[in-house]
């Protein structure tokens, strides 16, 4: 049994706007991954079996390795076709804003979804909701949003009405929020829903293949580059820093997206618990940190980059140059410093 986390009269007011709705879009956080993506199409898929006209709009692309996911090929790209995007957003009745806390979190898409007359819903994992949804069914306690929809999708009595395809989507967000069920996984009630996903049908096995190894050639080989050429271990620190730039991904043939996960690796070293990595994007340097245990780098990341996320998880940018990025990294770890080391004793004491 799973336990009753939304409030009900959050429930009722989900039921009850989604009934009166009959046009709806969901939307996710700009580089879309694969719970944004997932939690998205798991919706949509209940919606359109409902008979409404749903539409899911994403501020730009995702990874290809989820290009394989159940209607996958029908979602609105908003840096593709941006008057398609907008329009579906001015006709909606209702938006629900998935997998993010803060409009801005949608990049080029902002200024649309602010001017959309509809009642916006926030569905999300992200700690601090900022207030721009009418509802915000805001759970940071949980794994993924996509665990939040199969929750939500229960909550209004409509478990025997979840596809397979839904359920294929809340499973890959699932499983990649959590690295494979790997960190942000301890909750028995994760491996419950897991357990009625496998009951729709859904071959988790096979989700972990598409999704982990399916890589190209070329990022596979930029890892190899990345592992030997461009990352800096500070055991001082319990820390590593990974710093790509535009020419190191000039050596080999990989598209956006492909260094999805490169962050984690650093943690695999005996010692490393927090790991920072700055990429070079066309207009800013892109900064992705992620923790072990109890270092919470979405405090680094708010502090130094402008940025957020989870205890574990957490970015931000960087304007300027990649010298001066990696400076200001430096002198975050030179702050975090105790911190870090006491983190990293905490947990091996464990
Ligand atoms: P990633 O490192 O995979 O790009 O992002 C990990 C998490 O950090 C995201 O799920 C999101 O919560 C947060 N995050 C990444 N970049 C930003 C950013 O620029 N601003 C904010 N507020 N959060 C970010
Ligand atoms: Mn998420």
């Amino acid at each position: 049994m799973l336990s009753r986390l939304v409030e009900q009269h959050k429930v009722e007011r989900f039921a009850s706007l989604l009934d009166r709705a009959d046009k709806v879009v969901l939307t996710a956080h700009v580089s879309p991954d694969g719970d944004a993506v997932g939690a998205t199409l798991a919706m949509w898929h209940f919606l359109k079996a409902k008979g409404k006209d749903a539409h899911v709009v994403l501020p730009n692309a995702f990874p290809d390795t989820l290009s394989w996911l159940p209607g996958a090929r029908d979602i609105v790209l908003h840096d593709n076709d941006a008057a398609r995007a907008g329009e579906l957003l001015d006709a909606a009745d209702v938006v629900c804003c998935m997998d993010f806390n803060a409009a801005r979190r949608v990049g080029a898409l902002q200024e649309a979804l602010v001017k959309s007359p509809a009642v916006k819903i926030m569905i999300d994992h992200h700690p601090g909701p900022e207030d721009f949804c009418s509802l915000v069914i805001s759970h940071p306690e949980l794994s993924s949003t996509s665990e939040l929809v199969f929750r939500l999708v229960c909550a209004i009595g409509c478990w025997y009405d979840l596809s397979y395809e839904s359920a294929v989507c809340i499973c890959t967000g699932m499983m990649t929020d959590t690295g494979g069920f790997t960190y942000n996984s301890n909750n028995p009630e994760t491996y419950y829903i897991v357990s009625k996903l496998l009951e729709k049908g859904v071959d988790k096995d096979d989700i972990y293949r598409r999704v982990f190894n399916t890589q190209s050639e070329g990022r596979l080989r930029l890892m190899g580059h990345m592992l030997s050429e461009c990352m800096t271990v500070l055991q001082d620190y319990a820390a590593a820093l990974v710093v790509l730039t535009r020419e190191d991904f000039c050596k080999f043939p990989v598209n956006k997206g492909d260094t999805e996960g490169f962050v984690n690796m650093p943690l695999s070293i005996r010692g490393v618990i927090f790991s920072a990595f700055l990429r070079e994007d066309k207009d800013m340097i892109k900064v992705s940190l992620r923790s072990v245990g109890d270092f919470a780098c979405n405090e680094l990341a708010e502090k130094y980059f402008g940025g957020g996320g989870h205890k574990n998880a957490s970015g931000g940018e960087f304007h300027g140059t990649m010298a001066e990025a990696e400076e200001l990294m430096k002198k975050a770890l030179l702050e975090y410093q105790d911190r870090l080391v006491a983190a990293r004793r905490a947990n091996q004491d464990k």
